[in-house]
């Protein structure tokens, strides 16, 4: 192995280990269980030797938010084998390039995009609905009000398996901010009987989990900077 790609592999076996450690700690806190929570590592726009080396150092699950990079990615072994979560906002005419590949898709918000998924699925899909929790304009995602209309309109859905919840609240200079978001995300779930909540990115997952993420969704953190 030459020393560029050895350095690579070190670093991001150190990064994948520090995480897992906050992961626990944060759990812990909580009184929660490590198995409780999944960590997606988010390598969007990042080259594959990345990725590879974080398979290599025990990563299952990633993350991407463009249809075209999941395809190159997912589609690449050993890569084919891990847990592909796509967490972007997704275009009704892409839903057909994410399917082969995604396990989970993060960003359901509107009926529209549920009956195509719902249509071109050939086998029941994962699916956590994005929920603009801060109230953002111009910010993708269902308003807090109107989560519960939606949730109904999908229960019909054969292919749509609506399993939570998932938000991006805005980014801001201490976590700490965004904690009401975070719980308030908890109690919607919590009130709707859905199990996931995928909320908490490298700034602020360990707050995320304290407040009841199932789900973090980890980029710069893992691979560095993109
Ligand atoms: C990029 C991205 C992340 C990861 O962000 P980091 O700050 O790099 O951890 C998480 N979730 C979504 C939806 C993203 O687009």
């Amino acid at each position: 192995m030459c020393d560029a790609l050895y350095d690579l592999a070190v670093e991001i076996k150190t990064n994948l280990a520090q995480i897992e450690a906050r992961i626990a700690r944060a759990a812990e806190r909580s009184g929660r269980a490590r198995r409780d929570i999944r960590l997606i590592g988010v390598s969007k726009r990042q080259p594959l030797a990345r990725l590879e080396a974080a398979w290599a150092a025990g990563l299952r699950a990633f993350g991407e938010n463009y249809a075209q990079e999941l395809g190159a990615k997912a589609g690449h072994p050993p890569l084919a084998r891990a847990e592909w979560h796509f967490i972007g906002h997704l275009q009704r005419n892409k839903v057909k390039l994410v399917l082969p590949y995604a396990t989970w898709i993060h960003g359901l918000d509107c009926v529209a995009l549920a009956e195509v998924i719902e249509r071109r699925a050939t086998k029941p899909i994962s699916c956590l609905m994005e929920v603009n929790i801060a109230g953002e304009p111009n910010k993708h995602g269902v308003a807090p009000d109107d989560v519960t209309q939606l949730v109904e309109a999908l229960q019909g859905c054969s292919h749509v398996q609506l399993k939570g919840l998932m938000c991006m609240p805005p980014p801001v200079d201490t976590p700490e901010t965004n904690r009401p978001h975070f719980h308030r995300l908890a109690t919607l779930a919590k009130t709707l009987g859905l199990a996931e909540l995928s909320m908490g990115m490298s700034d602020d997952f360990e707050m995320a989990i304290e407040e009841g993420a199932t789900m973090v969704r980890i980029g710069t953190a893992i691979f560095g900077d993109r």
